[in-house]
């Protein structure tokens, strides 16, 4: 299950960010080993003259461009009070309604509330899977996807009401939410009367922070990690990531600023992070250059929203 969700987020990334995908078997005659710089691979163009009938040559493997704006776009986007989130880049972002396009019968506190299309699966499957292990039916979305300007009236209305330092120090700037990026939500409690309850105290809170790991997503701004992420202890914020991603930040306590650091430490296709999940084992890698190595198998491309992409591909 979770590997056709990985499929299906390829498949959205690939079409939304342009991104050529190919399977093995789908792969083309490869280019002759001379000429591989990133702009001349582009064409299969063969070089006369070249070793090609040498049977001790190996290929190089395809190189795949990255386009300009990818390192601004992507499910591993770091969006914090450093780095804005880019609505230029994001422009074919698609939204779906909550709502309407659930799968499961959750309450959702504003009609009008929506998220990335691609996570709305596994968000689905995650508070189907926290409500069977409470035996109840009450966790709920209590703010998703935001516009700029749906956050700038967060914002003013947190100052009117407790004042400007209350509002630098609680709520994010517009432009500067994870909100933005459609991969965000807040979880609540709505009972069945339509009352609500406390999300934070809740044992939903507790189940979630245990497994929201296994649906692709993190609980993004801890206690231990307020320093860096700066941002205050919010046990309701969850972060959709990509299910290698949360495995290994879930595992090894590394909240998103930590992880992204991390990944620059791997720049190898050949030997890049592994991480193993109940779907399989992918490899993970930073690049800040223009293209990359193809891999023999299914793959994603996220930007950082800072210096590079991360290359995510499934091993066999
Ligand atoms: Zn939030």
């Amino acid at each position: 299950m979770a590997f056709s969700v990985m499929a299906a987020l390829i498949l959205v990334l690939g079409v939304t960010a342009g991104v050529l995908l190919l399977n093995n078997k789908d792969k083309p005659a490869p280019t002759p080993e001379a000429g591989t710089n990133a702009s001349e691979t582009a064409g299969p163009e063969s070089t006369p003259g070249s070793e090609a009938a040498s049977p001790a040559v190996t290929e190089a493997p395809k190189r795949i461009a990255i386009a300009a704006d990818q390192v601004r776009r992507g499910d591993l986007l770091l969006v914090n009070g450093k780095y804005d989130y880019d609505f230029d880049a994001n422009s074919d972002l698609v939204l779906v309604n909550i709502k309407a396009k659930q799968s499961y019968d959750y309450p959702v506190s504003k009609e009008e509330f929506m998220v990335a299309s691609h996570i709305l699966s596994p968000l689905d499957e995650m508070i189907r899977a926290c409500d069977e292990a409470m035996g109840t039916h009450y966790t709920s979305i209590s703010s998703a996807y935001r516009t700029y300007d749906y956050q700038w009236n967060v914002w003013q209305q947190m100052a009117e009401l407790y004042g400007q330092s209350y509002a630098e120090k609680f709520v994010a700037n517009p432009g500067y939410s994870e909100h933005h990026t459609g991969l965000a939500v807040d979880l609540g409690i709505i009972y069945g009367d339509g009352s609500e309850g406390s999300f934070s105290e809740s044992q939903n809170a507790v189940w979630m922070k245990e497994h929201c790991a296994d649906y692709g997503f993190v609980r993004r701004y801890a206690e231990d990690k307020v320093q860096i992420t700066g941002i205050s202890n919010e046990a309701w914020h969850f972060r959709y990531v990509g299910v290698a991603h949360s495995r290994y930040m879930a595992d090894h306590n590394l909240c998103l600023e930590e992880y992204i650091d991390y990944l620059r430490d791997h720049t190898s296709p050949a030997a890049p992070l592994e991480i193993k999940t109940d779907s399989g084992r992918y490899g993970v890698y930073f690049t800040a250059e223009d293209s990359f190595e193809e891999p023999p198998g299914s793959y994603e491309v996220s930007g950082n929203n800072v210096d590079g992409c991360i290359i995510t591909f499934v091993m066999e």
